[in-house]
C-alpha cells in the first residue's frame, strides 16, 4: 500500500544565492492527481525536477519529508545536471533519511527523448524492466502487456519504432515507460502541450484513472488551468516559486480569489468574451523576489500592505491581503 509523501519547505535555489522555488509544502496522495498550474517561468517544472532531484546544473534543491521523523536539511539534494530528458524512472537522491525512498518517475514534455530511436519502444520497455525493476526474463512479457493495455496501446503498437508512432501514440509510451519501475510518485511535466485538446485531455483522463488503480500520486504541471482543472483532484496556483492559491479546481476556476489567478481567469479565451478584448497581465518584472507578496509588482490591487507576505487566509485557500471580492470568505 503506498502511503502519502508530505513534502515540505521544498526549495530551488541557485547555487549560493538566491531561491527560485518556494519554500512549498505539498501532500502527495496516493489516487490523487495534484496539477501546479502557473506561467513559463513560474518555478513548475523545476518543482517536479527537484521532487525527482535532478535539478539543472548550478541549481541546488531540497525538501522534508514530515512522515520521516528525521527531516533533511533544505540544500541537501544536489542536480546531477544535463536536462537532457532521460532521466525517467530515477528514484530520489539517497542522501534523504527517509526509510523507504518514494520511487519517482518522471514524463516528460518532449516523450520522444524516453527513447532509444534505434530500438523499438517494446525494447525500451523489457531494458527498463529487466534492469531498473530487476524484473526475471520470464516476466517480462506479461508485465509489457500490462502496461499496453493500461495506457491503451496494443502490442503490435509496442513492437514499432517510436517514430512511427502518432505523438499521442509515443506520449502514452513514455506513460508506459515511467510506470514500468512501479513508481509510487509520478511526476508529469506539460506532457500534452503538442497534442490537440481532445487527445491531450484523453490523456489526462487516462493518467488519472491509472492514478486511482495503481494508487500513485501524480504530480501534473501545465499552463492549461481549464485542462488541468477537468483531470485533477486538487490544484495549486504558482507564481514567481511561490504557491499564491490552492483548492478544487472547479473552485479555483469558477471563483478564483488570488489577484494573479483572476486575472489569467479572466484572460482565458470563451464565448462571453468574444469581440472583447482580453485582459492584459504585465510581464514579470526581472528583479528577485522581495520579502512582500511576488505578484506586488503587477497587481492592480496593490497597496502598503502587500510589501508584506501575506499568510495563508482561514480557510487555507488562498494568500492575498485583498482577494477578489465574492470569494468564500464573503458568503
Ligand atoms: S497581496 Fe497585494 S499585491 Fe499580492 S495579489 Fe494580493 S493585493 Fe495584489
Amino acid at each position: 500500500m503506498n502511503a502519502p509523501v508530505d513534502v515540505r519547505s521544498l526549495e530551488v535555489r541557485i547555487e549560493g544565492g538566491r531561491r527560485l522555488v518556494g519554500p512549498l509544502d505539498l501532500r502527495l496522495e496516493p489516487g490523487r492527481v495534484h496539477a501546479i498550474v502557473g506561467e513559463s517561468g513560474s518555478g513548475k517544472t523545476l518543482t517536479l525536477r527537484a521532487l525527482a532531484g535532478v535539478v539543472p546544473e548550478g541549481l541546488s534543491a531540497g525538501w522534508n519529508d514530515a512522515t520521516v521523523p528525521e527531516a533533511m536539511p533544505p540544500g541537501a539534494v544536489h542536480a546531477d545536471g544535463g536536462g537532457d530528458g532521460r532521466a525517467a524512472a530515477t528514484p530520489a537522491p539517497t542522501e534523504s533519511p527517509r526509510s523507504e525512498i518514494p520511487r519517482t518517475a518522471m514524463v516528460f514534455q518532449d516523450p520522444a527523448s524516453f527513447f532509444n530511436p534505434r530500438w523499438r519502444v517494446e525494447r525500451s520497455l523489457r531494458e527498463v524492466l529487466r534492469y531498473a525493476r530487476g524484473l526475471r526474463r520470464s516476466a517480462v512479457p506479461q508485465r509489457i502487456a500490462t502496461l499496453a493495455s493500461q495506457v491503451g496501446l496494443s502490442l503490435e503498437e509496442f513492437r514499432r519504432y517510436p517514430f512511427e508512432l502518432s505523438g499521442g501514440m509515443v506520449q502514452r509510451a513514455a506513460i508506459a515507460m515511467a510506470l514500468a519501475p512501479e513508481p509510487t510518485v509520478l511526476l508529469a511535466d506539460e506532457i500534452t502541450s503538442a497534442l490537440d485538446p481532445e487527445r491531450a485531455e484523453r490523456i489526462l483522463e487516462m493518467l488519472h484513472g491509472i492514478a486511482v488503480a495503481q494508487r500513485i500520486a501524480v504530480v501534473l504541471v501545465s499552463h492549461d488551468l481549464p485542462l488541468v482543472a477537468r483531470v485533477s483532484d486538487d490544484v495549486r496556483v504558482l507564481y514567481r516559486g511561490v504557491v499564491v492559491e490552492k483548492g478544487a479546481p472547479a473552485a479555483v476556476l469558477s471563483r478564483p480569489m488570488h489577484r494573479y489567478t483572476d486575472l489569467l481567469v479572466r484572460a482565458l479565451p470563451s464565448q462571453a468574451q468574444r469581440g472583447r478584448a482580453l485582459p492584459e497581465i504585465d510581464p514579470a518584472p526581472s528583479e528577485e523576489v522581495g520579502a512582500g507578496c511576488p505578484f506586488l509588482g503587477r497587481c492592480p490591487a496593490a497597496s502598503a500592505a502587500c510589501s508584506v507576505m501575506p499568510a495563508w487566509d482561514d480557510t487555507d485557500r488562498v494568500r492575498c491581503h485583498h482577494p477578489v471580492p465574492g470569494g468564500p470568505d464573503d458568503g
